[in-house]
């Protein structure tokens, strides 16, 4: 695959144990316990590239066990988005587990985690109500906090691991985790990208060859917005120069903002603070999303 693969991919031959229910999943990790390990917990949805292993050596770093969760969440989709396309890879994601040695993988049906009679749900405002990936998906959040605490509670880890790449959902996972007093320490691992700039992602395999060779315009925009931003420009006309060079080369863009980097909200005038670009753009049939860190700037 990606350049990266080699340096993060050492062969340890250990396959990590499936787990399929919450009652496994606890035994597994009582035992954990009772020799005195710590425990992370990186959830994904499957279709495991380098950026997903990228977090499992971050907990790896950070703990005595790993233990990875594979779940197409369908409460996160919205009945148009691609729940049903969406790329499931089983077997090769337990291969790829096994190859950086992760300790354990759970992988539950969608009854085990949403049986009959499923009536809760997790609303999170404050940085979900940012106007970013809420405004073009109203109940995206509500399914990921939903998803993300009964997760926390099953596995109950020591650290639980998420990708800056979905910086917003990142920030909303840390609001609930909080606002819930959910005992679970919640880190960002950095984003992983292929050598041109485009940030991985399992739905890049959607992308025709042409747009894939038009993909890291994405990446390029953020930066040179980033650039023209730290160079004392406005923001708002580095950002509409953006918005045009991404439509010109056939995105249709759902959002290209600057974000203070801790609240999320939009920056406030003469505030000296860390900003984060964010974008959504959609190349054909696939909405691609990334971010980048803007050093503190002026505005
Ligand atoms: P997903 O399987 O897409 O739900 O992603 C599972 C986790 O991997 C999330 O915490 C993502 O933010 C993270 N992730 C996805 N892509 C990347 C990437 N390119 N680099 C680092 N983390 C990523």
């Amino acid at each position: 695959m990606s350049h990266t693969l080699a340096a993060i991919e050492p062969t340890t031959g250990r396959k990590p144990a499936v787990l399929r229910s919450a009652g496994e999943t606890r035994a597994q990790i009582a035992a954990w316990r009772r020799g005195g390990d710590r425990i992370a917990l990186v959830p994904t949805m499957g279709a495991l590239h380098d950026g997903h292993l990228s977090l499992v050596r971050l907990a790896q770093e950070k703990a005595d066990r790993t233990i990875v969760s594979i779940f197409v969440n369908p409460t996160q989709f919205a009945p148009s988005e691609d729940f049903e396309k969406y790329p499931r890879t089983f077997e090769a994601d337990a291969a790829r587990l096994a190859s950086v040695g992760a300790d354990a993988i759970f992988a539950p049906q969608a009854a085990a985690i949403y049986p009959e009679g499923f009536s809760t749900a997790v609303t999170v405002k404050g940085p979900a109500t940012a106007g970013l990936e809420d405004r073009f998906r109203p109940d995206h959040f509500g399914g990921v906090a939903t998803v993300v605490a009964k997760l926390h509670n099953i596995v109950a880890p020591d650290i639980a691991i998420y990708g800056e790449k979905d910086f917003q959902q990142l920030a909303v996972i840390r609001q609930m985790n909080r606002d819930l007093d959910l005992p679970v320490e919640v880190l960002g691992g950095a984003t992983i990208r292929a050598g041109d700039g485009l940030a991985l992602s399992s739905r890049n395999a959607y992308l025709s060859e042409s747009e894939r060779s038009i993909a890291p315009l994405l990446y390029r925009t953020l930066c040179a917005c980033r650039d023209a931003i730290a160079n004392g420009e406005a923001p708002e006309p580095a950002l509409e120069r953006g918005r045009q060079a991404l439509a010109a080369a056939g995105f249709k863009t759902d959002y290209l903002e600057l974000r203070d980097a801790q609240t999320l909200a939009a920056p406030a005038l003469a505030d000296r603070r860390e900003g984060r670009l964010l974008v959504a753009a959609r190349l054909g049939a696939t909405r691609l999303i990334d971010n980048i860190a803007v050093p503190a700037f002026r505005n």
